[in-house]
């Protein structure tokens, strides 16, 4: 078995893959309570008679919250609900001191949307349903790591506001997994709802898995798959699954319900415990708060108010500016990227040399300090500036990208690199034809034979005084003067 991979079943074997995916909500308080919800605090800092489930304590709903649910809600397609009901979700963990998690139940937020993954099928764009977006607030956290012998528990999450976005069972390969949960988190970032960071758990990521023979309508029985900590350990978690559950099938077994714990480090999955039925949540209305009503002109302005979501701004950027598919798709990548991108463009006047800048010297310098756009110490308006200095002739590209360097280190402005650091161009021929000199000086015999008629050691003669001048030589006046001087 240790040969078979997810691909070499699927001729035969069918993925179906459904996904639960937790967002943790951008606000500044809690879902119910005014405690912080920032992350990162020391344990148990942000708590209060409500989080902490004191007795007499009373949840009020966060408005805020339900303005990002509601957001990310219609973003998704989904049908916001006028009416819908906070449920108690009861079970026991050292975590979850009020012994239920406020959830909803069976009158979520929204129903019935969808997402557009691009064309993984058949070439056109495949379509996932989105079930439901449903609000309810995080657990605790148990802390095993911290004293040795003792779990610890911290409460600053506890009460932390999060939608749940169930997906319908419409995925059929752990790529198109990956691609729903990239697009996914795309949406979210442009609607600026939440971090959607998996390291921080802002972004959790549960799967449902089955297997069918290719031609089978009926769903097999599933399992979920959790404990995933990137979208590409769900992917690697959903083929390591479905590898599993067709060696069972083929062998005549059955799938047994169950929860699957992903193992990064083996690669590996492995059972936890039975899965609960929802009725073992003994689910009911949550006595404390009134059902949620939102006015349909409220809801309405949330749907006008929407920020330009990706899809929108692919096609905009590949209209006004003229940018091919690969270009679009790496400059929208991220919001953040993308506003850079336009202020840079808009600034120097040529988006296509901006591309090619962002695109380029911006995005390897990211990469290589692993740091965001947003602290990027270039910014859009000095690069705008040292685009038009390029562009007028004042410095080189060799010298630009000094000035680059030099604008990354200091956050100075470009002119006052360029000329601090003597990267201006110079065109003046007395000059150029005494650094010429030298290097004919320090160099007779190359001379000479571009002389007697060796064009090819032009290069070599050019890249001498190039050196000389430190990048600053005009090479079209110098190319001129090499061949006036010394040319046959
Ligand atoms: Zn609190």
């Amino acid at each position: 078995m240790s040969a078979t991979t997810a691909a070499s079943l699927a001729a035969e074997w069918e993925m179906v893959v459904g996904l639960e995916v937790h967002v943790q909500l951008k606000t500044r308080t809690k879902a119910f309570c005014s405690c912080s919800a920032e992350y990162g605090a020391p344990p148990n800092v942000n708590t209060c008679p409500v989080c902490l489930a004191l007795p007499g304590a009373l949840p009020a709903l966060n408005e805020r919250a339900v303005e990002l649910a509601t957001r990310a809600a219609l973003a998704l397609n989904c049908t916001v609900h006028p009416v819908s009901v906070f449920a108690r979700k009861n079970y026991f963990y050292p975590d979850l001191p009020k012994g239920y998690q406020i959830s909803q139940f069976d009158r979520p937020l929204a129903t019935a949307g969808h997402v557009e993954i691009g064309a993984l099928r058949d070439g056109s764009s495949t379509r996932i349903g989105v079930t439901r977006v449903h609000m309810e607030e995080d657990a605790g956290k148990s802390v095993h790591d911290r004293y040795p012998g003792v779990t610890a528990i911290d409460l600053n999450r506890a009460g932390v506001p999060l939608i749940e976005i169930v997906s319908e069972p419409d995925m059929r390969s752990a790529e198109e997994a990956g691609a729903y949960l990239r697009v996914l988190k795309q949406i979210l970032e442009y609607l600026d709802v939440s971090d959607v960071s998996m390291e921080e758990g802002s972004l959790r990521v549960d799967a449902n898995v089955s297997a069918r023979r290719r031609g089978e309508t009926k769903l097999g029985t599933k399992t979920e798959v959790k404990n995933m900590n990137s979208f590409s350990g769900v992917e690697r978690a959903l083929e390591m699954e479905f590898v599993r559950q067709v060696g069972v099938l083929a062998a005549g077994g059955r799938v047994q319900q169950q929860t699957m714990l992903w193992d990064g480090n083996a690669g590996a999955v492995r059972p936890s415990r039975t899965k609960e039925g929802s009725h073992d949540y003994r689910y009911f209305p949550e006595p404390d708060l009134p059902p949620l009503v939102l006015a349909t002109e409220w809801i309405d302005r949330v749907k006008h108010d929407l920020p330009e979501l990706p899809a929108e701004r692919r096609t905009r950027f590949a209209t006004d500016y003229a940018l091919g598919a690969y270009d679009v798709d790496l400059l929208t990548g991220s919001p953040r990227l993308a506003d850079y991108y336009e202020e840079v463009a808009r600034a120097h006047g040529d988006p296509k040399v901006a591309a090619n800048w962002v695109m380029g010297e911006v995005l390897a310098q990211l990469k290589a300090s692993g740091g965001g756009i947003d602290t990027f110490r270039v910014r859009p308006q000095d690069l705008a500036g040292l685009l038009n200095l390029l562009r007028d002739g004042i410095v080189s590209h060799t010298a630009a990208k000094q000035v680059f360097a030099g604008m990354l280190a200091t956050g100075d402005p470009p002119a006052q690199i360029a000329e601090r650091d003597g990267l201006i161009k110079v065109d003046d021929d007395a000059q150029l034809a005494a650094w010429l000199d030298e290097v004919v000086a320090e160099m007779p015999t190359e001379a000479e034979r571009f002389r007697a008629g060796e064009r090819k050691l032009q290069g070599v003669l050019i890249g001498a005084v190039m050196k000389k001048s430190k990048g600053r030589a005009d090479p079209r006046k110098l190319n001129q003067l090499l061949s006036s001087r010394l040319g046959t």
